[in-house]
């Protein structure tokens, strides 16, 4: 009975594919979350709130002590100065401020550019908006992936209201260079719409590669909604706690959506995530050097049994290529891979829609898990090297 706008979405590649895993016995490389705890003091923050009582709602745009803790963060890392009581809202994770920011501020005749491969909640609110999907693309450029620019300003129209833009990328594990969002932010001002900035992998990026926010290029920060998520920052994908940072009109109409879809959540873990920005800097730079060697370790798994792979540079994914051993449709082969082999991955064919065919081949294996989870997934998949 499910409404026909939500059809194609009915359900999510990441719970297919972990119950998949689940079913099976198998190592889940699929769906990314780590298998790690956050920092113990902010484990004991969260503690300490509920303990002290702050267990009721909390104020609909968040705990103040969170939205002055992300303003603090986003201004050190990014240079953008946001009030914190009209332009920062706290959300149920990224997910929310996506879904708030899209139904917020898109009307049903509006079009919303994204580009493919995209994180898969892109196109089911744009469906729920009720708006138009357009679609552009990336590209593999030599070892890793790019923006077609061709591709972005075909998809661009006098009704795209906005783009939807993720940097750190997943799946691709891609940093886009600056010149990648200056054309983005170019169809913006030409277009006079808006960018939907998805950085929930701001801090995780590799090898002495920047994330660079489309907030910072000139004129933007006006048109920016700026998304993040204490998940992938702190090991906290449960707690469910984002935000979004941007200028006042733009945070007002997504916090109308959001109001309505959850009002608020997480008072007590909203004080844990506050506690974190603030004191936890250290925590967070480990776990880029502990993530990155985790890259290093399935990188050396993976090739090992004869994949070919593009480079990550940031996010906790790797785009592998199995046509070496054979394979060419990878959904089928995901499908397989936990009865078969005992290790999931998700395939690139649950974030595209109208470039499928160009990432039939692809699936995406993540790292964010112990090195001794990651070792068992190799000596599982040597069966592959045959
Ligand atoms: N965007 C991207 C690119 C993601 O990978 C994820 C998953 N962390 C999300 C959004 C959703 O984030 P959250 O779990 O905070 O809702
Ligand atoms: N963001 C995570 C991923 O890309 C999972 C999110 C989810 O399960 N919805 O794997």
């Amino acid at each position: 009975m499910t409404v026909r706008r939500l059809l194609p979405h009915a359900s999510t590649i990441f719970s297919e594919v972990s119950q998949l895993a689940t079913r099976h016995g198998a190592v889940n490389l699929g769906q990314g979350f780590p298998d790690t705890d956050g920092p113990p003091a902010m484990l004991e923050a969260a503690a300490r709130a509920m303990r002290e009582g702050h267990n009721q709602y909390p104020p609909g745009q968040g705990m103040p002590e969170l939205r002055l803790a992300v303003a603090d963060h986003v201004a050190h890392h990014t240079g953008l100065v946001h009030d914190p009581d009209t332009e920062v809202l706290v959300t149920v994770g990224a997910t929310e401020a996506i879904a708030g920011a899209v139904v917020g501020l898109v009307e049903p005749d509006d079009e919303v550019v994204v580009i493919e491969p995209y994180y898969d909640s892109y196109a089911a609110t744009v469906a729920m908006a009720g708006a138009t999907r357009r679609s552009a693309r990336l590209v593999r450029d030599g070892a890793s992936f790019r923006l077609d620019v061709d591709s972005l300003r075909a998809a661009f129209s006098p009704r795209t209201r906005a783009v939807l833009v993720n940097t750190p990328h997943n799946p691709t594990g891609a940093v886009l260079p600056p010149e990648d969002l200056e054309a983005v932010a170019a169809l913006c001002h030409e277009f006079d719409a808006i960018a939907i900035s998805d950085e929930v992998y701001e801090h995780l990026t590799f090898d002495g590669h920047e994330h660079v926010s489309i907030a910072t290029l000139p004129g933007m920060r006006e048109r920016t909604v700026r998304i993040s998520s204490a998940a992938k920052m702190l090991n906290c994908t449960g707690w469910k706690i984002g935000w979004m940072t941007g200028p006042e009109e733009l945070v007002s109409g997504a916090r109308a959506a959001k109001q309505y879809m959850s009002y608020a959540a997480g008072t007590p873990l909203q004080l844990g995530v506050a506690h974190a920005l603030r004191h936890d800097g250290a925590w967070i730079e480990q776990l880029r050097a502990t993530m990155q060697a985790q890259r290093d370790q399935l990188v050396g798994i993976l090739s090992g049994v004869g994949l070919d792979l593009a480079v990550t540079h940031g996010t906790y994914f790797l785009a592998a290529d199995p046509r070496p051993l054979g394979v060419t449709d990878a959904a089928a082969w995901c499908r397989e891979l936990p009865a078969e082999v005992g290790v999931a991955a998700v395939p690139f064919a649950g974030f595209v829609d109208d470039f499928a065919g160009d990432f039939a081949h692809l699936a995406r294996f993540a790292f964010c898990k112990s090195p001794a989870v990651l070792e068992e997934a190799g000596r599982r998949l040597q069966a592959l090297a045959g």
